[in-house]
């Protein structure tokens, strides 16, 4: 972990990151090789953004907008079939409630005609072949990584043969999976994606963005890789699976050698496309990874499609989207992401570093409020009944510019269950029969009489309010060893508040070694527990998403779905102290 950082520092005062893409781009910039830097973050469409996402977004965007860079949003549409117009709409609010904006919006689709002509000029050069081999055969003609692959028997066929066969697999006569264009690299590389890798793939599905135009589709690694040059990306970021796919994202580069042949982007300028194009350079970093959490598109997926969540923004979730319902702010998802730092090192990140930053971004940002979520009533004897009373509260202890608000207080209040026994445990510091504990602002009560329902579980504490307590007075200041949140009985406001926990009860859910669990039978049975409490009026009247601190019990937030006119429904982000780490 690096060491922390000064976050109430302005932008203009932040510390400079000094990872090494941050350094590669310095020296790039010194050295003159790029008068500019573009980068770019490319989702494919196949599912919502997760937390994973945020890191890689952070680097892109963030690299750009520090080095007067830009950064393009590029979905990554070469896979049909998974692919949905919702997730492209859902990756770009995604992007931008995290604070990013994008340069440009292009899609892989947008550079088909590109791409085949690319293709075509592959093959011209004796660079790529179709080959006929089924895919179960290619697999066979592979090797492995002890012994040299086989070259396909179509490997020399003539550059006329070839050309003709791609242009009748774009016409569509050939049947999906029938024939593929390869590269003709070297089928005894040390490097398994350099022996004659496919190209092309015929396959006959409607794309969520080109419909019915292209019986063919690229592969994702020259599709990338020309991508980037067709943008003119200077330094291509992306995760360390990667790293082994560089020498091809090279070869298809040079190979191709976009910006020496203007001819082959004519189909940009036909659709006014800016042509930018450029040699770009893939840099690797390593993933994020957290314990309790599964983060790949597939499991969420599943997750959702099982019921085992209520959906892609279920709170629980990883996902951005379900991250955000749960309250994480987009300050407290960059605050995360810089602590992590940029390396080429694998590791899992401890859950409670991510719900440091959240306790540390709301902390400072989030209006204090009580809230009740196991209601007890306590009865004021020595209060005549109708007394009512407004008492002013400060909106956050540490900073006066939140300002003050109005608590309403009157002869009934509820307070915790927890915060009364009647046989304390030892060193209890709360209510107990005959004791006294101060009500947050409104003075010391002393429990002088329990009332208890017929299964002999208390229902109300009859107390008296020390007059002399009360907030102005001469004795406001005396010692008692508890101080209790409380919410007034007449006027607070009946709320549902779901009390949400980590998803997975275990560190490493997705530990499938044995072959027989699965992050499915690591659920958290409690990871949502929802009750009805009470909620001052000024908590019940917030907008959707507004976060409050519930004092004592953490930091919850407005649902964005349900919480309105009907009635608040508020969830709890985090709590106020990390209670895993002691488990
Ligand atoms: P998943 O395996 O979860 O589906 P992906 O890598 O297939 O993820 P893409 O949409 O292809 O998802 O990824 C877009 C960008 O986000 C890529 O550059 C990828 O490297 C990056 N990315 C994905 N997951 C992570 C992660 N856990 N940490 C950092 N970057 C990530
Ligand atoms: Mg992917």
């Amino acid at each position: 972990m690096t060491a922390p950082h000064d976050t109430t520092a302005g932008a203009g005062t932040a510390p400079v990151k000094q990872d090494f893409i941050r350094q590669i781009v310095r020296d790039d910039l010194a050295s003159g090789k790029h008068a500019a830097i573009r980068t770019r973050f490319p989702p494919e469409p196949n599912g919502y953004l997760h937390i994973g996402h945020a890191k890689a977004i952070c680097l892109d965007f963030g690299i750009a907008e520090e080095f007067g860079g830009r950064c393009n949003l590029r979905f990554d549409d070469t896979n049909p079939e998974k692919e949905h117009p919702e997730f492209v709409q859902a990756i770009q609010d995604d992007v931008r409630w995290l604070g990013f904006d994008w340069a440009s919006l292009r899609h892989a689709s947008d550079y088909f005609e590109v791409f085949y002509l690319a293709a075509e000029k592959l093959i011209r050069q004796g660079d790529a072949f179709v080959c006929d081999l089924s895919a179960e055969q290619v697999r066979e003609y592979r090797g492995t990584l002890t012994e040299p692959g086989r070259e396909s028997p179509y490997r020399n066929r003539s550059v006329e043969e070839n050309l003709d066969l791609f242009r009748r697999m774009r016409a569509g006569e050939f049947e999906d999976g029938a024939r593929t264009l390869r590269a003709r690299i070297d089928m005894a590389s040390g490097n398994m994606n350099m022996r004659d890798p496919a190209l092309y793939r015929i396959k006959k599905v409607p794309h969520q963005n080109t419909g019915d135009a292209w019986p063919i589709y690229p592969m994702y690694d020259i599709a990338h890789a020309l991508g980037d040059a067709v943008e003119g990306i200077t330094h291509s970021l992306c995760t360390l699976e990667f790293e082994d796919h560089r020498p091809l994202y090279d070869w298809c580069v040079d190979k191709v050698d976009l910006a020496g042949h203007p001819e082959l982007l004519e189909p940009l300028r036909a659709r006014g496309l800016p042509i930018e194009a450029g040699k770009p350079r893939q840099i690797e970093f390593s993933r994020l990874n957290i314990n309790y959490a599964v983060m790949s598109k597939r499991k969420l997926t599943q997750l959702v499609a099982e019921g085992l969540v209520d959906g892609w923004d279920d709170p629980r979730m990883y996902t951005l989207q379900g991250l955000r319902r749960r309250g994480y702010t987009p300050g407290a998802l960059r605050l995360f992401v810089e602590r992590l730092g940029i390396s080429k090192q694998n590791s899992v990140i401890d859950f409670s570093v991510l719900e440091g930053a959240l306790r540390e971004d709301l902390d400072a940002r989030a209006p204090r409020r009580m809230a009740v979520v196991a209601p007890l009533k306590l009865v004021i004897t020595n209060l005549p009944q109708g007394h009512s009373e407004s008492l002013r509260f400060p909106n956050h202890p540490k900073d006066p510019s939140f300002g003050e608000r109005e608590v309403p207080f009157s002869r009934e209040v509820w307070i915790e269950r927890d915060d009364f026994a009647e046989v304390p445990p030892k060193g209890w510091k709360r209510l107990v029969p005959g004791g006294e504990v101060r009500l947050r602002g409104a003075g010391i009560v002393r429990c002088d009489e329990v009332v208890h329902d017929a299964a002999g579980d208390p229902v109300e504490l009859r107390c008296t309010l020390d007059p002399e307590s009360r907030p102005g007075m001469e004795g406001a200041n005396r010692k008692v060893k508890g101080t209790i949140h409380w919410v007034d009985a007449a006027r607070a406001v009946p709320a549902e508040i779901r009390l949400y926990d980590r998803l997975f009860s275990v560190p490493d859910p997705d530990d499938e070694a044995d072959g027989r669990t699965s992050y499915r039978d690591h659920i958290n049975p409690d990871s949502r527990v929802t009750v009805r409490g009470y909620i001052e009026p000024a908590a019940a009247a917030a907008a959707p998403e507004e976060s409050f601190q519930f004092e004592r019990l953490g930091y919850f937030v407005a649902d964005r779905r349900d919480h309105g006119p009907a009635g608040p429904v508020f969830n709890r982000s985090v709590t106020l102290r990390d209670t895993w780490s002691v488990r």
